[in-house]
C-alpha cells in the first residue's frame, strides 16, 4: 500500500515523502479516506501508531479550499497537554509546508496577546488545550461559529486529567453540522458517552486492541525490595549495562521524579526531569535537550507519558508500577514506536505487586520476571 492511493493532494504527498514515510501506517491507511469523505470518526489508537499524521494530512487538504476569516478558525484540535499541542503544531507545519495555511497554538504558559493577535488575523487551524481555549472564548476574542472540523485527540488522557467537562462545553459551542474526529487509546464508558452525544454515525477504526502494547517492545519485570534506594541502585545498574540510546524513567510521584533525578545527576548520569509542576520554559528546555541527545535519561511523571514524539527512545523504565494499569501501556508506548524495537523494564517491589497483577490482567498476559545477571542488591549501611 502506498500513500498515493489515499486521495491526498500532490503537495501533501510531497511533504510526506520528504518526511521519509514510504508507506502509510494502518491507522493512516484506514482513517485518511474516511476523513477526506467528511464522515465522523472514532479512532482507537495509541501513540506511536502514526495517528497524528492520520488526521493532520487529510485536514490540511480539506482546508486547502476556502479561507479563514478574522477570529473565526475553521478547524479546532484539542490536546490534553501543552507538549502534545506543540507536537501536533510541528506536524502541521511539517506536513502542510506546501499549503498556505495559518495556525495558532493556544496553550498555557504563553502570552495571551500573541495568541490573540494570531486569532484576530484569522487562522485555519487552532491547536489548543481545553482550558486555554475556553479562556480565550470567555475573553470574547474568539468566535467558534465557523469551525467545520473538531478533532479531540487523546480523549482518554483528557478524561484522566479531568478535562471532559471542558471538552463537553466546547463541543456545545461549535456549529451542529461539523465533522468530528475522536482519538483515544482506550474507550472508557465516559468517552463512549461523549462520542454518542457529539458524533454522528461515526466510522470506528481500531488499529490495535485497546490496551495492548506494540509487539516490538520487550517487556521485563525485575522484583526489588521495598526501599527506593534499592530501586535506584538497580536502575543505575540497568542504565550502565543495557545498550541505551536514550531512556525515560517513569515514577508515580512527583517527589520521586525530583529525588531520582537528583540522584542520577549526582552519580554522573546525563539526566533531566519532566513533570507537571515545572514551568513551561523549563519543560521545553528539558524536552529539547532530550530530543537532541544532550540528555540520555529523562525522569518523568505520567503527565509526560502520553504523546511525546520522541521516535528513538530505546528504553522505558518503570520505577514503580503505575497506579492506573492503562498508564503502563502509555508509558511503554514511548519505545518500540513505528515498528522499532524497544525495551521496557518495570521495577516491582512488594508494594507494586497488586498493581502488576492489574496490568497483567489488562494486557492479557504475564510479563517475564528476570534477575539481572551478576547483580545483587546492596545491603544498607
Ligand atoms: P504518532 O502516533 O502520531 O505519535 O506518531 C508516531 C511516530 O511515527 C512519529 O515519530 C511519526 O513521525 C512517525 N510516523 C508517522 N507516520 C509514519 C509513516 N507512515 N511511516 C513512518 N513513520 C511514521
Amino acid at each position: 500500500m502506498s500513500f498515493d492511493t489515499l486521495g491526498l493532494s500532490a503537495g501533501t504527498l510531497q511533504a510526506v515523502t520528504e518526511a521519509g514515510y514510504t508507506q502509510p501506517t494502518p491507522i493512516q491507511e484506514k482513517a485518511i479516506p474516511v476523513i477526506l469523505s467528511g464522515r465522523d470518526l472514532i479512532g482507537i489508537a495509541q501513540t506511536g501508531t502514526g495517528k497524528t499524521a492520520a488526521f493532520t494530512l487529510p485536514m490540511i487538504d480539506k482546508l486547502a479550499s476556502g479561507r479563514a476569516k478574522a477570529r473565526m478558525p475553521r478547524t479546532l484540535i484539542l490536546e490534553p497537554t501543552r507538549e502534545l499541542a506543540m507536537q501536533v503544531s510541528e506536524s502541521f507545519e511539517k506536513y502542510g509546508k506546501y499549503q498556505k495555511l495559518s495556525m495558532a497554538l493556544l496553550i498555557g504558559g504563553m502570552s495571551y496577546e500573541n495568541q490573540e493577535m494570531k486569532i484576530d488575523r484569522g487562522v485555519d487551524v487552532l491547536i489548543a488545550t481545553p482550558g486555554r481555549l475556553l479562556d480565550h472564548f470567555e475573553r470574547g476574542k474568539l468566535l467558534l461559529t465557523q469551525v467545520t472540523t473538531l478533532i479531540v485527540d487523546e480523549a482518554d488522557r483528557m478524561l484522566d486529567m479531568g478535562f471532559i467537562p471542558d471538552v463537553e462545553r466546547i463541543c456545545k459551542l461549535l456549529p451542529f453540522t461539523r465533522q468530528t474526529l475522536f482519538f483515544s487509546a482506550t474507550m472508557a464508558p465516559e468517552i463512549t458517552r461523549l462520542t454518542n452525544q457529539f458524533l454522528s454515525n461515526p466510522e470506528r477504526i481500531e488499529v490495535s486492541k485497546p490496551a495492548t502494547a506494540a509487539s516490538t517492545i520487550a517487556q521485563t519485570v525485575i522484583k526489588t525490595p521495598r526501599q527506593d534506594w534499592a530501586k535506584r541502585d538497580l536502575l543505575r545498574h540497568l542504565i550502565r549495562t543495557q545498550t541505551i540510546t536514550n531512556g525515560i524513567v517513569f515514577c508515580n510521584r512527583k517527589t520521586d521524579v525530583a529525588t531520582l533525578h537528583r540522584s542520577l545527576v549526582k552519580h554522573g548520569f546525563s539526566a533531566g526531569c519532566l513533570h507537571g509542576d515545572m514551568s513551561q520554559p523549563d519543560r521545553l528546555k528539558t524536552l529539547d535537550a532530550f530530543k537532541s541527545g544532550q540528555l540520555q535519561i529523562l525522569v518523568a511523571s505520567d503527565v509526560a507519558a502520553r504523546g511525546l514524539d520522541i521516535p528513538s527512545v530505546s528504553h522505558v523504565f518503570n520505577f514503580d508500577a503505575p497506579v492506573n494499569a492503562e498508564d503502563y501501556v502509555h508509558r511503554i508506548g514511548r519505545t518500540g514506536r513505528a515498528g522499532r524495537e524497544g525495551s521496557a523494564f518495570m521495577l516491582v517491589s512488594p508494594e507494586d505487586e497488586r498493581r502488576l497483577s492489574a496490568i497483567e490482567k489488562l494486557i492479557g498476559r504475564t510479563i517475564d520476571v528476570v534477575s539481572p545477571e551478576g547483580y545483587a542488591f546492596p545491603t544498607p549501611q
